[in-house]
Formats: structure tokens, sequence, C-alpha cells
């Protein structure tokens, strides 16, 4: 009986063992592959500031991913920050808000893209759909005023979309160092109104793509 038990014992011993060496010799090759494409690559985390607008970051995420070759991030929590809020005017200032997205940063080469439903003002703009800071690789951009219903028309989420996904690429297009176009046709125009936003496409024009650090997976016109 004592001897069954202590075969039995060494047997399991033996397993263990072997497992283990198994494990050790198994070389932990896709790890260290995943991880060079993640250095390699810039994040970009889209972030909703608001409960209207967080219906709208996986479209964001989907169109802009035929547009730029980012890592696309989400499960950054921020808000908009409450003294960026203007009583007066009604409205939230961007630069506060940018300001605060640069604390969430992990790093010099992340990006934020934020989303709210909030109206934004500049300190030389009345109201802007959208601001970014290029340097500090963070952007803001509003569905305020891009909703048809804002301008009396009825409700339509596609039009918000469409509107939404050009400000996105005109920011990110100046957080990749484009200025503003003057050609109206090109995405990097700057629409101070809500037709000149749809008359605009959501291309970049010849001269802005040229302009562009990462020509490779950018749209054209
Ligand atoms: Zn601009
Ligand atoms: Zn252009």
């Amino acid at each position: 009986m004592f001897t069954l038990v202590w075969q039995l014992l060494v047997t399991f011993l033996l397993i263990v063992l072997v497992v283990l060496v198994l494990q050790f010799l198994r070389p932990p090759k896709r790890r260290v592959d995943e991880k060079k494409v993640t250095v390699m690559r810039n994040k970009l985390y889209i972030v909703p500031l608001d409960e209207p607008s967080r219906f709208l970051v996986d479209y964001l995420m989907a169109k802009l991913t035929s547009k730029f070759d980012y890592k696309f991030q989400s499960g950054l929590v921020a808000r908009l920050p409450e003294e960026a809020f203007s009583p007066t005017r009604g409205q939230f200032f961007c630069s506060v808000i940018l300001n605060k997205l640069q604390l969430l940063k992990g790093n010099d080469a992340e990006i934020i893209l934020a989303v709210t439903d909030e109206d934004l003002f500049l300190t030389t703009d009345s109201f802007v759909f959208g601001h970014a800071d290029s340097l500090g690789r963070v952007a803001v951009v509003s569905s305020h005023r891009l909703h048809p219903e804002f301008y009396g028309l009825p409700q339509s989420n596609r039009i918000l979309k469409e509107r939404l996904v050009k400000v996105a690429i005109h920011q990110l297009g100046h957080i990749n160092g484009l200025s503003n176009c003057d050609n109206p046709d090109c995405v990097m125009f700057k629409a101070t109104s809500i037709t000149e936003m749809d008359d605009r496409q959501d291309g970049f024009c010849p001269r802005c793509l040229m302009e562009l650090a990462i020509p490779s997976k950018v749209g054209k016109l």
C-alpha cells in the first residue's frame, strides 16, 4: 500500500516537472511582436466627454481607421471640466478642455480626440466646431452645431455623423502638422458656418496630402 502511494506521488511530481519545463521552453514570440507594433504606431484615444457623445465614438473610430494609421484605443474616461464653462456664454472654453486632456496623456506620442455635445468657443472665435493643440497632440470636437435640428431641420443621425467625421479629420490634420487650407473643398478648409462645413469634402486636397507626415493611408478627394 505504502509503495503504491509513493509511486503515485513520484509520477505526479514527474508530470508537474515536465509541464513546468515545457512552459519555460516555449518562446514568448507573440508578445514581443505585439509590443513592437504598439511602439511603432501612435495611439489615438477617442474619448466621449458626455453622455450624448457616447454613441458617436464607434462610428468615428470606424471612419478614422480608413484615413489614419493609428492604433485606436478606448477606455480613457474624462468629463468636461467645470472650470471650462462660461455661464455668461453658456459655452465651454476649448483651451481649458485641451489643457485638461493633456494631463491624461501617458506619453507624448499619444493623441487624444475628445467628443462633446456642448457648444465650444475660443477667445478668437464666438464658436468652433472643434479645436486642436498640435504641439500637445490633443483635440476636442463638438456635435452641438452639427445637429440638423440646431438649424430648425428634421433630426438626422446620418448627417450629424458625416459632419462630425469631417470635424475630427480636420483636427487630426492639425495634429499631423497641417494648417487651415484655402481650398474650400479640402477638409482642412476652416468652415465658419454649417453650409461651408457641408460643402467641404472629408478628404485632403493634393497640397495638404503632400504636406502630411503620414501619406500612406490618407484618403483623396
Ligand atoms: Zn483648422
Ligand atoms: Zn488642403
